[in-house]
């Protein structure tokens, strides 16, 4: 590689994943330019100040374990001003009978809580007895936690947890895709939780130490900002929508801004797009779709609500992370997130803020109403977990019509659209959630390893 014409790299979305493949290679010496259809960066990431609160329309912390995900946020300068969540955050809620009950956290709590059964107890020691186990077939995670455990866990603790990560169904979701960890640990140790405390510790071992719960002073949108600042001038371009690749040596790009299209040649294209905007690109001299099958992933809609209060309107002492609400208790919310417990100065003084999650593969339709309608269908659900019985003084609705990309059981059909692709021509290459996980530090993982590869070519 010379420094004088060091190759070229197109980067199709400024998420997390677009973003941090075109820091690291530009700090590589790559000529890199980020296309990005939205007016500014950050994809999924959208932090907004309003009227005091700090508000996160879209993911609200980072789960912070992994080497790649700490060395990037330490090399953007912000690790000094990341804030962990407060040590209350690690009491969650899980919603039964209609009331929040605590998750049993310590021997003790775990005998007590009414959140499960006897039989559910007796069947999280018996699981640590199970044998290793050659499994051949993809199975969904709610059939791998009924066998080893009960139907009840399934119901009561992973049916909910999935709402909370994947907005999800872990009778759809594929263990060899969604987790892959659990598939292992049955592969390895029989136990899935003897498996996952071996994962844990050798995590150690590999120095990336207990993961912590993070965000910033200023939300989310720190790390996606401190990104695009480090891109040379003029090399992001927002307001663009790149609609054609056309692969070559070098390949040719079409894009439309301000109703003008253009055109420009590149070295190496990065598609950090989701699933949809995939299926719509055309990539090939006869304007061919070959990602076209990336359409039928299920991304349903997600509904969040971000919602202020004075504090003496919400009867719970919110002294937790939030709370999830599991489909059989048949309510309306998904789960909320007790907004101001996590993270300072999220609220002006006196207040607290409440995110609320609603939709999702569970009841779709929910998330798809209009913010009044919205808010009078959660009201029952406000009142009976949280003690809310007023409205809310500040509301702020964000909608995400395909929110999460549901690894179901069979993606693997997916990612052979997307291998592919890749194999079709030289140079191209596809990361994100619609590949290598949908957390941000997955999304990060993806970032750094999309630039590794271009750099290894
Ligand atoms: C409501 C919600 C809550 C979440 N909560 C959490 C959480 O708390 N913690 C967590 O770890 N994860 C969470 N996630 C998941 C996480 O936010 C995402 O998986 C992640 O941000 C995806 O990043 P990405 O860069 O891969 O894609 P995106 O953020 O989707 O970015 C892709 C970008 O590509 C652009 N684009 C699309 N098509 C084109 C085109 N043709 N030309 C140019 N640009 C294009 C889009 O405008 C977008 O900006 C949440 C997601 C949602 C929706």
């Amino acid at each position: 590689m010379t420094t004088t014409n060091p190759p070229s790299v197109a980067i199709i979305g400024a998420g997390i994943t677009g973003l941090t493949a075109a820091f690291r290679l530009h700090q590589r010496g790559y000529a890199v330019r980020v296309f990005e259809q939205a007016p500014h960066p950050g994809g999924s990431i959208r932090t907004i100040r309003e009227a005091g609160y700090l508000i996160e329309g879209g993911p609200n912390s980072l789960m912070l374990g992994a080497l790649e995900a700490k060395q990037l946020i330490k090399d953007l300068g912000l690790e000094p001003s990341m804030q962990v969540a407060n040590r209350l955050a690690k009491k969650r809620f899980i919603c039964r009978d209609g009331k929040f009950l605590p998750v049993p956290m310590g021997p003790g709590s775990f005998f007590s809580t009414r959140l499960f059964s006897f039989r559910t107890k007796a069947a999280i020691f018996g699981e640590l007895l199970n044998r290793r186990k050659e499994r051949t077939e993809d199975l969904s995670l709610a059939d791998l936690v009924s066998e080893h455990f009960t139907p009840e866990l399934v119901d009561y603790a992973l049916n909910p947890l999935i709402a909370g990560i994947y907005a999800g169904d872990p009778a759809q979701l594929s263990v060899r895709h969604a987790f892959p960890m659990l598939w292992d640990a049955e592969r390895s140790h029989g136990s899935l939780l003897r498996g996952m405390m071996a994962a844990g510790k050798a995590r150690r071992a590999r120095g990336e130490g207990r993961a912590s719960l993070v965000s910033f002073p200023d939300g989310l949108q720190a790390i996606t900002d401190t990104l695009a600042a480090r891109l040379p001038a003029g090399a992001l371009q927002c307001g663009t929508v790149v609609q054609a690749v056309v692969p070559g040596s070098p390949h040719r790009l079409t894009w439309e801004q301000y109703g003008q299209t253009a055109t420009g040649e590149f070295d190496r294209v990065i598609f950090a797009v989701p699933a949809a905007a995939l299926a719509q690109l055309t990539v090939g001299p006869g304007h061919e779709r070959p990602l076209a099958e990336l359409d039928e992933i299920i991304q349903p809609p997600v509904s969040s609500l971000f919602l202020g209060y004075r504090r003496e309107q919400v009867g719970h002492p919110l002294d937790g992370f939030g709370g999830l609400v599991p489909a059989i208790e048949h309510r309306s919310v998904l789960g909320m997130l007790f907004s101001t417990t996590l993270f300072p100065n999220r609220a002006p003084a006196g207040h607290v803020s409440l995110t609320v999650f609603v939709g999702g593969l569970r009841q779709p339709e929910l998330a798809r109403l209009p913010t009044e309608a919205l808010l009078a269908q959660i009201a029952r659900d406000l009142h009976d977990l949280v003690g809310v019985s007023t409205p809310p003084l500040f509301v702020r609705h964000s909608y995400w019509p395909r929110a999460i990309p549901q690894y179901t059981l069979g993606y693997g059909r997916f990612l052979a659209v997307i291998d592919r692709l890749e194999k079709s021509a030289a140079g191209l290459y596809v990361g994100g959630n619609v590949r290598d996980g949908i957390s941000l530090q997955d999304c990060i993982k993806s970032g750094e390893k999309l630039a590794a590869r271009v750099t290894e070519k």
